[in-house]
């Protein structure tokens, strides 16, 4: 089948996601994608300003951007720009295996660089960057996608765009081989991360959206040589209903939890499963997950099954004291 319709987008002022930032508009999850339908059925989950409640599959894009010369535009996938009409330039940007696509336009300024494993880094900076922050952000993202590639298997989208603004109310926002970012190296490199816990392997992030959250923390301070040591003796649970697998239903309830949990519990999960299994074999497991998970989808149940057959310790105990259910 095929499906074809006329959109136009009207992009709201504010810096964020989707939205201008005088100048600089950013257009994430402006595009409409198709709907996921399994075996619970249709997923038509409600928008979250809370985090992602975006649940997509890998789909191949081809998209020509036709825009006065004057401006930039960053976008998912490897680009090429070729003249347009008097004063226009047409970028094609052709993106293969990406759950989304998002972009940005505006008079930015830009620097390139190479990962030294020889991924293409574009940093895109609004006015108002110092060219330091740019080159240090540019330094971050080379560093990023090398730890992160190591660990979990190439990185596999050709080039990778940041969008560096420090206006965005949030710290950083994650879409297949482009990111929108603070100067920020946590977040930059906790972004970058995504392309791997979101993007590769893809989840339903309202309904779990610890599988890219927490182990999108977890791979960011591996990358930033952060061992969580003694982080679960700071754990303390709002309530027993209270769970790191909670879906984003409950954390639109409970807000003020959302991060400390998902994020913060979740990913000290994650290093107290790498205490137990052992450095090696926690390695081999991520790295193994993400391969038999490559551009598909991650479910609590197939990581808890999988963890389980790397090791001969029962895990239902830990399961069970770390709030991971499903
Ligand atoms: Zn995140």
């Amino acid at each position: 089948a095929t499906i074809g319709f006329d959109l136009g987008i009207t992009v709201p002022s504010g810096a964020d996601r989707f939205g201008y930032d005088g100048a600089f508009s950013m257009l994430g999850n402006a595009l409409p994608v198709l709907a996921v339908r399994d075996g619970a059925g249709w997923h038509l989950d409600p928008y979250t300003n809370n985090g992602e409640s975006f649940y997509s599959l890998a789909s191949d894009f081809r998209v020509t951007l036709d825009h006065p010369s004057t401006l930039l535009v960053p976008a998912t996938g490897a680009s090429v720009d070729t003249p347009g009409s008097s004063g226009r330039t047409v970028t094609t940007a052709t993106a293969t295996k990406v759950r989304d696509f998002a972009w940005a336009a505006g008079p930015f300024s830009k620097i390139s660089g190479t990962s030294a494993a020889g991924t293409p880094i574009n940093i895109y900076s609004v006015s108002g960057i110092s060219s330091a922050d740019a080159q240090s952000m540019l330094t971050t993202a080379k560093s990023a996608v090398d730890a992160h590639s190591a660990r979990f298997g190439a990185y596999p989208y050709g080039e990778l765009d940041a969008v560096i603004d420090n206006n965005y109310w949030f710290g950083g926002m994650e879409y297949p081989g482009f990111v929108l970012d603070l100067v920020s190296t946590t977040a930059l490199t906790h972004e970058i991360g995504h392309q791997w816990w979101y993007g590769i392997v893809g989840d339903d992030e309202y309904t779990s959206p610890w599988l890219d959250e927490a182990f999108t923390d977890y791979a960011t301070d591996l990358a930033l040589n952060k061992t969580g040591a003694n982080c679960w003796s700071s754990v303390s649970w709002a309530s027993s209903a209270e769970k790191i697998t909670n879906s984003m239903g409950y954390w639109d309830a409970h807000s003020s939890r959302y991060s400390t949990v998902v994020y913060g519990y979740g990913k000290c999960a994650l290093h107290d499963l790498r205490r137990v299994l052992g450095d090696t074999v926690m390695a081999k497991l991520l790295k193994d997950y993400a391969a038999s998970h490559w551009y598909g989808v991650s479910t609590t149940a197939e990581f808890k099954a999988a963890a389980q057959a790397a090791t001969t310790t029962d895990l239902t105990s830990f399961w069970t004291q770390h709030r991971i259910d499903g």
